[in-house]
This record gives structure tokens, sequence and C-alpha cells, in this order.
């Protein structure tokens, strides 16, 4: 995706992959017992990120991201999904245009059965 994403000429970041229950719950405190905005409805293990099958990029431009620029986001969603990928600006509820993942049809309670991608 992110060379797809270069061959369109658009420089891509990639901001957050992995994080562990422990980074993910500092994450749900803000903005609730922490200072700071809200900005996950996921507390440790309920989040994509925690199961290593995530990761959130912005665009670059002239060397600073672009958070929104919704025609840019658009590219890139389409990029990311041409690339077997899940992109969080498709869902209906808690859209999110940084966030793409690959989860091999496995869902939040499978990851947290111990269940894991298995790529052919
Ligand atoms: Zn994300």
């Amino acid at each position: 995706m992110i060379e797809e994403c270069k061959k369109a000429e658009i420089d891509l970041l990639i901001t957050s992959t992995y994080r562990d229950f422990e980074s993910q719950n500092a994450l749900y405190a803000q903005g609730r017992t922490t200072p700071g905005k809200i900005v996950t409805n996921a507390k440790g293990g309920q989040s994509y990120h925690n199961w290593r099958v995530a990761f959130d990029v912005v665009p670059i431009v002239n060397g600073k991201a672009m958070w929104n620029d919704s025609v840019l986001w658009q590219k890139i969603g389409a990029i990311g999904r041409s690339s077997g990928l899940e992109w969080a600006g498709d869902w209906k509820k808690f859209k999110e245009f940084p966030h793409f993942q690959f989860t091999g049809g496995l869902t939040l309670a499978d990851f947290q059965q111990g269940k894991q991608v298995v790529i052919a």
C-alpha cells in the first residue's frame, strides 16, 4: 500500500502500528480520566492495533501532515482497498480515515481467544 501510494505520488507517514494493552488503556483513559481529547473507544484488547493487524497513516504534503484533505483520503483509501486492506474510512460507525487493517476475516473475539491470521 505504501509503495502503491508512492507511485501515485502520495507520501505516507505511519503514525501507529502495534500497541500493547497498557498503551491502549492509557489511550482509552485520555479524555476520560487523564487530560486530552477522547481518541478511542477501545480498551486494551479491544483494538485491532493490540493484535498487530492494524496501522494508522497520514499523508505528508510539503513536509506537513494533512489530516483533513478528504479528496486525498479517498485516494489513499482506494489504494488501501485495492491492496487488500480494510479501511476504517469505509466504516459506518467511528469512521477513521488514517486506519487500515488486515484481519484475515478474524474478529476481535477471535484474536482475544488466541487465533492468529494465517497468510497462505
Ligand atoms: Zn488505527
